[in-house]
């Protein structure tokens, strides 16, 4: 199962605030630059991180986002549950969904139950547990090391 572009981001971009150092704050910028994506995507995973309480922000001219208390006990399951917007997880669900074979399809079921599993396996998964050190050193090194106007 592939997780879709938005979740990615907003997991990567909580990886890097559990792992960024204590206090530390970081702009949208430096997030999209330390998740290695644009600052549009960035900033809209930002807001929906806020918006489920995971990130505090900051405000102000040395202003930006910090891991909140439940962003750090957030798990990948549940994460991925809240992002997932997708009721139509096979064509038959969706308003034009025309399939012949919609009378009792067990593979409808089949897929569901699969999807849950999928989520069941990162409910343990919490997410700021994930960062180490060997990975996360180099992206910290890249941020401090560019000019500030870039790590903005
Ligand atoms: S085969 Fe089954 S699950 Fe797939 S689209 Fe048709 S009715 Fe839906």
């Amino acid at each position: 199962m592939r997780i879709n572009a938005f979740s990615d981001v907003c997991l990567r971009a909580l990886m890097l605030l559990s792992a960024s150092p204590e206090g530390e704050l970081l702009t949208t910028q430096a997030i999209a630059g330390g998740v290695g994506t644009p600052y549009n995507h960035v900033s809209k995973a930002v807001l929906k991180l806020r918006s489920l309480g995971l990130v505090e922000a900051v405000r102000g001219r040395s202003g930006g986002v910090r891991i909140s208390a439940k962003g750090r006990t957030t798990t990948v399951g549940w994460l991925l549950r809240e992002l997932d917007e997708r009721e139509d997880l096979v064509e038959c669900e969706s308003p034009n969904g025309d399939c012949p074979m919609n009378t009792d399809c067990g593979l409808r079921g089949a897929l569901r139950r699969a999807r849950e599993a999928f989520y069941r396996e990162l409910d343990d998964i919490v997410v700021s547990g994930l960062p180490h050190r060997s990975q996360m050193e180099p992206v910290f090194v890249m941020l401090h090391t560019r000019r500030p106007e870039q790590a903005r």
